[in-house]
């Protein structure tokens, strides 16, 4: 048995569990090589997935390219491919406890959450893909010039041909659907190589896809590792985009391969977003949308408020009010409906967060809550942490620096709204950021001069499908979501046709003025 990144790899995986294939050309495919998927609540096996390489991922494109050039899908109408969107969605809703146990397997979110955000999510914004595909302008008339002879110009929109996606296991289904949906939406066929931690929803929702009518090869799943079927997705000469989500270290690599075939690109990365609070915010709303801001899926979430920058004047107020309301949160069963908080993801998620917990101690924060695994029996197994609380925290420390991925927060005290907003940019990223204040109007003064891709006023977490989303500096670049989102599926062409049926009229004398002597 070989270990691999965070998962475990082996030739011979426990034969009483679940397992699940890969999905190439509309066929169950499997591998010697198996993914272990882990419980992270207790670190138990409880499936297995086909291991995905290099090599599958080439068979996958194969079958996606043979399946554009077919045309069954290519070229299918917006509205065919729209009402397959929607049939997708329809089955999605009705099995949605079954997704929700699939995502949760791997990935450890609570039944509340998963049900909520990391599924409920996915129907109406798979809705949204579809209505937008039904009424996307594949083509607009251009100018109708008269010079240098009449002619009549359009812009149009194609499909790119294969598009490759590679998704976290933080949110598995949403985030490869951000993806997927917007690409098949305009007529793409699509290789989508999962997280090895979490590939199981995504592989469901590609049987949903056969099941719904979309012709076999246009909707492939390849889980694989990272820095194997990953960077040959990444690489591959047949893959015409490559849509990532994942860390900025990583997103740095795919960029590097994708640019030996000059692929289009787009990345959303990592982020280590501020929650500015202003002298005249509401403490008891303040203090519990900055909680659901940082701790929400145990700091998991790409844009989590995980530095919050409160005046000094107010600093221990807001600690007292934070510990006294993160104390509330209840960490245990992740199927349990009451649980709020389940585990981290891995043990090198664990111990990760935990090493930066230590770093914080030496550095010289004070840890005014948690701090390390909770306490209990039933904490000894999985991959627990406790809602953490930082205070003196300063804006060079590596806990305000880094993005650490888990429950821990960290309180900055600011002497001025110009100091506030110079730290709330003193980081490589520009994801996302919160303010918080009871004057809308201050609130939205200080929220123009936040570079982040998304600023919420008084609110956290508002992920709404008709909103671009993604990240400034190097929390990525590129869009998804929002109006404009099937564009960066398509390439564009120009057109020009001719009206006037002259040869006389046209330039071609600047070439061949000779030709009558
Ligand atoms: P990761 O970068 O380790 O992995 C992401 C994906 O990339 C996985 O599928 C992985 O297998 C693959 N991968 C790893 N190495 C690769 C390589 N060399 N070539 C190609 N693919 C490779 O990230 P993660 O740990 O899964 O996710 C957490 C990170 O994702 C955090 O940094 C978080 O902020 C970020 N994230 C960003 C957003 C966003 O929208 N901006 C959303 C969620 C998560």
């Amino acid at each position: 048995m070989t270990a691999t990144q965070d998962t475990e790899r082996s030739g011979a995986g426990p034969s009483a569990l679940p397992h699940h294939p890969l999905i190439i050309g509309g066929e169950k495919v499997d591998t010697d090589d198996k993914l272990e998927i882990i419980d992270p609540s207790n670190g138990e096996v409880v499936a297995t997935a086909a291991c995905g390489t290099a090599e599958h991922i080439d068979r996958a494109v194969e079958a996606a390219q043979r399946a554009f050039d077919g045309g069954d899908w290519s070229r299918a109408t917006p509205a065919e491919r729209a009402d397959v969107l929607r049939k997708m969605s329809t089955l999605l809703g009705e099995r949605l406890e079954d997704i929700v146990e699939l995502e949760i397997l791997g990935n450890g979110a609570t039944i509340r959450q998963a049900t909520g955000f990391h599924v409920g999510y996915c129907a109406p914004h798979l809705e949204y893909f579809a209505d937008l595909a039904a009424r996307y302008e594949f083509e607009r008339p251009g100018p109708r010039a008269q010079f240098p002879t009449l002619g009549q110009s359009s812009v149009r929109r194609e499909p790119i041909g294969v598009v490759g996606a590679i998704a976290p296991w933080n949110f598995p289904l949403l985030l490869s659907l951000w993806k997927w949906a917007p690409a098949l939406a305009v007529g793409n066929s699509v290789v989508l190589k999962p997280d090895e931690k979490t590939p199981l929803s995504a592989l469901a929702l590609a049987e949903i896809a056969l099941e719904c009518g979309m012709p076999p090869g246009v909707f492939n799943v390849v889980p694989g590792i990272g820095a194997d079927a990953g960077s040959r997705l990444a690489s591959h000469p047949g893959v015409g985009k490559i849509g990532f989500t994942g860390s900025t270290a990583v997103g740095r690599e795919v960029m590097r391969l994708a640019s030996g075939t000059v692929k289009a690109v787009t990345l959303e990365l990592g982020g280590k977003s501020p929650a500015v609070v202003l002298d005249d915010a509401d403490l008891e709303t303040t203090v519990d949308g900055v909680l659901y801001g940082c701790m929400l899926y145990s700091g998991q979430v790409c844009e989590s408020m995980t530095r919050l920058l409160v005046p000094r004047e107010r600093e221990q107020e807001f600690v007292d009010r934070l510990v006294e309301r993160a104390s509330t949160i209840q960490l245990g069963d992740t199927r349990d409906w009451e649980t709020d908080m389940g585990p981290l993801v891995s043990a090198k998620q664990q111990e990760r967060v935990l090493g930066y917990i230590e770093s914080g101690r030496a550095e010289g924060a004070t840890v005014a809550l948690g701090g390390g695994v909770p306490d209990g029996e039933r904490f000894t197994h999985g991959y627990w942490v406790e809602p953490t609380i930082f205070t003196g925290v300063r804006n060079d420390m590596r806990i305000a620096q880094e993005e650490i991925f888990g429950p821990v927060l960290s309180v900055i005290a600011y002497d001025d709204e110009d100091e506030a907003v110079a730290i709330a940019n003193d980081t490589e990223y520009g994801l996302a950021a919160s303010v918080w204040s009871a004057d809308n109007q201050r609130a939205l003064e200080i929220a123009d001069r936040i570079r982040a891709g998304s600023v919420w006023i008084n609110d956290a977490h508002q992920i709404n499908c008709a909103v671009p989303f993604g990240g400034y500096k190097q929390s990525g670049t590129g869009r998804e979501l929002g109006p404009d989102a099937l564009d960066a599926f398509t390439e564009v062409k120009g057109i020009h046709l001719d009206l006037s049926g002259s040869r006389d009229a046209r330039p071609y004398d600047v070439l061949l003025s000779h030709a009558g002597d």
